[in-house]
Order: structure tokens, then sequence, then C-alpha cells
């Protein structure tokens, strides 16, 4: 369905004479073809819009290496640009866990795959950083949503939090306080309930379950194929509760992946880690050169 960048270029460049550096015109054409391709890969089109200008700036004049085309030197200045929008600062996948019991915070829609990535990452840190990690759910609307992250505790091997019937977020949060202190856990992690859409009401429940932890990372989860409808869920959260990284789900999907590069652009928080797929092990560190191979396509 889409067209290679790199062959799309060459044809523009098929037409150009060859020269010692690129000009202000070859960069030019070439350009709307790059944001032709950013926009087909879901990148929103004032991101794309910067993005593409900020290109022009840096290619313009540059000199044509001998071992490439016109057309390859350029996918491969937008390849870098690309690679410095989608790096965060820090590591990636790291996370500030020091001082235990850590609190973390996920916060998300409905549907965006929090539970599961929860989970995920709980046995990440088990297996790859030999934390001892207690979750905890605080969706108290959906008692199914509290079973599920029991269930998938147990098929992990994490422990969750016992569920208590009528309590509200905040004692849930208080109670798995401290029983992570008491159990000699290195983190807990606090599923926040979700929501169809963002409302007034899941903001100040996931306010108040901050301020009663202080979370050392709150993470947003976001289905990756959603595009710029994730781009807003983060724009809001950050706005209102602060987060301080984002884990994009659904990356194994047919998406290319634009969400990530307007996420970054957008709200400047990085982002730490990929869902791909439904199984527990299907989460992994966020990469940027994946990312841009495959906005690029
Ligand atoms: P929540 O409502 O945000 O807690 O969402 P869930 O964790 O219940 O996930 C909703 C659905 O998305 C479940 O069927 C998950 O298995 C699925 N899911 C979550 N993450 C991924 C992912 O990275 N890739 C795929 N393909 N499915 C995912």
């Amino acid at each position: 369905m889409f067209e290679n960048l790199s062959e799309r270029l060459s044809g523009v460049f098929d037409r150009l004479t060859k020269q010692g550096a690129l000009s202000e015109d070859d960069v030019k054409t070439a350009l709307r073809e790059v944001r032709v391709a950013l926009l087909e890969a879901d990148v929103s089109l004032p991101v794309a819009r910067d993005f593409v200008k900020a290109v022009q700036d840096k290619a313009t004049g540059q000199a044509v290496t001998k071992s490439v085309t016109p057309g390859q030197q350029v996918v491969k200045i937008v390849h870098d640009a690309l690679i410095d929008v989608l790096k965060g600062e820090g590591e990636p996948g790291a996370l500030k866990i020091d001082n235990p019991p850590a609190p973390i915070l996920m916060v998300g829609l409905q549907g965006g795959g929090k539970t599961t990535t929860t989970a995920k990452l709980a046995k990440r840190l088990k297996e790859k950083e030999g934390k001892r990690v207690l979750m905890a759910s605080l969706d108290v609307n959906r008692p199914a949503a509290m079973e599920q992250l029991a269930i998938l505790g147990q098929q992990i091997g994490v422990d969750t939090l016992p569920i208590v019937k009528g309590e509200d977020p905040v004692a849930i949060t208080l109670r798995a306080k401290t029983q992570a202190g008491l159990g000699g856990y290195d983190v807990y992690m606090l599923d926040t309930a979700g929501r169809l859409s963002i409302d007034e009401e899941l903001m100040a429940q996931v306010e108040a379950v901050r301020d009663v932890v202080n979370p050392r990372e709150t993470l947003l989860v976001v289905d990756g194929l959603t595009g710029q409808d994730a781009v807003h869920t983060a724009e809001n959260f950050d706005e209102r509760i602060g987060i301080t990284g984002v884990v994009l789900t659904r990356m194994d999907g047919d998406g290319r992946g634009g969400a990530a590069l307007s996420m970054r652009a957008v709200t400047g928080k990085p982002i730490k880690f990929v869902g791909l797929g439904e199984k527990m092990d299907a989460l992994e560190t966020f990469e940027p050169e994946r990312i841009a191979g495959r906005i690029l396509g």
C-alpha cells in the first residue's frame, strides 16, 4: 500500500543533474515526498510540517557524497532527524525505582492496555532486574478489571494486593503502600481506573491517588494505533497529572508508528516501552531506530 520513501525520492532525483551539493530546490522537492510519507504514517500535520522545515534548513547546501544518490542522502538526513526527535533524554526503558518501596502509577484510558502493561512491566522488573513487585488495581468500578490483574499476577508469579470490597482508590493505595513497606517489596504498581474518555471524575481520582504516594514514575499507557487521539490523551494526562513517560501499545499492529513522533514532538515526554502483543513477554524498550525505519517505510 505504501510506496517506499527511498523509491519515491529516487524518482524525484532522477530528473536532477549530478551536482556537488543539495540545492534548496532539490531539498524542497524531496521533502514534499517526505511530508506525504509522514502523514501516511499518521504523524499529525503540524508536527510533520515543523519536522520538514527543520530538515530543510539542515539539508540545504549539504555536500552529496559520491557513494550515495541525492535521494539516499536526503533519506539519511530525514532518518537521523527522526531519531533526534524520537530519542528522549536518559536510557530508554530505565525507570526511577530507587528507595524502596517505589510507587509506579499506571494511567490511561480504558482499553489502551493499562492492566496488561502493568503486568508485563512487573514481570520485566522481576525477571530482568530482580525486583520484588506488588501490584494493586484501583479500578473499583470494574471488578472484572481487578480480577484480571489478580489473574495476570498469578500467571507471572507477581503478588497482587488482596481485593477488599467497598474500598475507595485512595484507601487501596494506602493499603498497597503499607503492604509494600511491610512486605519488603522494591516496587508497588498502581493500576488506576480507566474510562472510555477523559472525564473530571477520573482525573480527580488519579490526582488524589498521586498525591498520597508521590509516584516515582507515572506512566501513561496508550494505544499506538490511535494516532492523534493518543497524543491528545497524553497532553491531557500530562497537564493534569504530570506523566514521566509513555508506553505505546499495539505496536505489533499495522500502524506505521507516526503517533510516536507526534507524541514526542508534542509532549516532550520519553516513550519508555512499546507493547508488541498480548503475551506477557511482549513488552520491549522503545527503540527510536526501529520506529524511524517504520515511519519511513
Ligand atoms: P486497559 O483497559 O487499558 O486495562 O486494557 P487491557 O490491559 O485490558 O487491554 C485491552 C486489550 O488489549 C486486551 O485484550 C490486551 O490483551 C490487548 N493488548 C494490550 N497491549 C497490547 C499490545 O501491545 N498488542 C496487542 N496486540 N494487544 C494488546
